[in-house]
């Protein structure tokens, strides 16, 4: 099991697959950003899976593909059917003891949707469980306006080809913006009641490359509950939180669908943290707001034995950080943006 020097344990991996996005959203990637410099430097397949298959061994029940635009990765589906097949327990050899070896319990894609339609099906078929599809917006100009592309259509539509694909429960992310879309909170949890998914309010946060973030633009998680709860009155989940990162609710009339609300500026969720991210370079990044990160990449290459590499990365998360610091005074920036690290 990986557990960091707070006792918290780890059981929720997110690889970014490339720093590469063909959107601008204004809150992340507004102005694009240089690539990565060399293709050698992002991680191969094979090494992702590898990767992938040693956190698995070390307890990782859960994997999210994200990036950057995952789906611009080529041939993403083969990476899924690789990484899929860790969900099947493998048994001891010994059929005395029949003991079980940790398998995957749950793998998942985070897309801006722009190119699912088609795909959505055949990544289904490759063995990924459910999809989260960001939306910030159902109205064309603003959805142009906050994220570079008038893609409105083709989003909807992936959310159409992921019910049909099943790939479920779908997740719709959007991240609030004072003066941007904060009036379309209620017009979102109509949306999801309609069409029976789990919508998910994120605050903003200072993640974006061009760091324009401020206090200002943060639309707190409260505010949020109350605007959804004054028009369709919520009923908390008892499910909710534990290690997640949302408050969950469902329509207290019994609407299908249900709100997330996810209020890391606000309500620091740190100590029930379960999460470890490693990006398309092959940096492990023990929080968000890292200002630092550990080289798996060069491990790997440098040849490596599989019990060193299970030594980096158990040291590697015992310094996972007790929390992220950007409500304090001497907040410093994280080494990197969002569509580097992977959301
Ligand atoms: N390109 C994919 C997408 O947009 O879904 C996956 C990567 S994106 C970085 C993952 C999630 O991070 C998205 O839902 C996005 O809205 C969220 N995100 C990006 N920048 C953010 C910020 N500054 N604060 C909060 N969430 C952010
Ligand atoms: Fe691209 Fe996703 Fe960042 Fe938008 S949030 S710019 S879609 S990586």
């Amino acid at each position: 099991m990986l557990a960091d020097s707070y006792g918290r344990i780890i059981r929720d991996l997110r690889v970014s697959l490339t720093d590469r996005c063909n959107f601008r959203c204004f809150y992340c990637l507004p102005n694009g950003e240089p690539p990565l410099a060399r293709k050698e430097t992002i991680l191969t397949f094979e090494e992702i899976v590898e990767i992938c298959e040693i956190f698995v061994s070390l307890g990782i029940e859960k994997i999210r593909l994200t990036g950057g635009e995952p789906l611009l990765r080529k041939d993403i589906e083969k990476l899924v059917a690789k990484i899929a097949e860790l969900k099947t327990t493998n048994l001891d050899e010994q059929p005395k003891t029949k003991k079980q070896k940790p398998a995957l319990k749950d793998l998942a894609l985070t897309t801006n949707g722009f190119s699912l339609e088609k795909r959505a099906a055949n990544l289904k078929k490759a063995g990924l469980d459910r999809v989260t599809i960001s939306l910030d917006s159902l109205k064309k100009e603003n959805f142009k306006r906050m994220t570079g592309v008038d893609k409105l259509d083709e989003v909807l539509a992936a959310i159409e080809a992921a019910k049909r694909a099943r790939l479920e429960p779908i997740r719709i992310n959007a991240v609030l913006v004072r003066g941007w879309n904060d009036d379309e909170i209620v017009g979102l949890a109509s949306f999801a009641r309609e069409n029976a998914l789990s919508m998910r309010f994120i605050e903003y946060m200072p993640l974006d490359s061009a760091h324009e973030w401020d206090k200002g633009l943060v639309v707190a998680g409260r505010e949020v509950y109350r605007k959804i709860n004054e028009v369709f009155p919520l009923k908390l989940k008892e499910t909710s939180r534990g290690s997640e990162t949302a408050w969950k609710y469902s329509f207290a009339d019994g609407a299908r669908g249900e709100i997330g609300i996810i209020a890391p500026v606000t309500e620091m969720f740190c100590g029930a943290c379960s999460r470890i991210r490693l990006t398309a370079d092959g940096q492990i990044r023990t929080c968000l707001f890292s200002t630092g990160e550990h080289n798996l990449r060069d491990q790997l290459r440098s040849g490596a034995s599989r019990p060193e590499i299970v030594d980096f990365i158990k040291a590697v998360v015992m310094k996972k950080e007790p929390r992220h610091f950007i409500n304090d005074k001497n907040f410093a920036s994280a080494s990197r943006s969002m569509s580097f690290i992977g959301g």
